[in-house]
């Protein structure tokens, strides 16, 4: 063994907030494991939260960061949990996704790096923008 870090697959270089490998293997599901650390997206209208609509805030699944919040969750029809907002600026970063033959803004947990979605300038609020999130990188606490 030597003292190299790995190359991460997503989010870049290895953050504070981000746990071991080791324990977020154990703790993630397969799903939850492709979608924050592979950049996956789960399949429309299985997630967990699309069709979610109790209060409450939306925390990564890796770290526990608040980083949505229901008071800005909408219904976008694209079967996964849409969001106008995140609970606070600084809670989420945007990197330009160039993959799959497209230019898209991904979004990632600011604390820990996961990937959590991709942000559009389609949505419906004030601010004009659709969070399209992937229910397996979140986890909902109710208020
Ligand atoms: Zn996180």
């Amino acid at each position: 063994m030597d003292s190299t870090e790995p190359e991460e697959s997503a989010g870049g270089a290895r953050r504070p907030g981000r746990p071991d490998d080791e324990e977020l293997r154990a703790r993630l599901d397969p799903l939850q494991w492709k979608v924050t650390q592979e950049a996956g997206t789960e399949p429309a209208f299985t997630g967990r939260y699309w069709n979610h609509h109790e209060d409450g805030t939306y925390h990564c699944i890796v770290c526990d960061a608040v980083l949505f919040d229901s008071d800005t969750k909408f219904e976008s029809g694209s079967g996964w949990p849409s969001f106008t907002d995140p609970a606070d600026t600084a809670a989420v970063e945007t990197v330009e996704d160039r993959s799959h033959g497209m230019v898209r803004t991904e979004v990632r947990c600011a604390n820990c790096g996961a990937h959590l979605g991709h942000v559009f300038p389609d949505g419906p609020g004030p601010g004009g923008l659709r969070y399209c999130m992937n229910s397996a990188s979140l986890e909902h606490r109710a208020s």
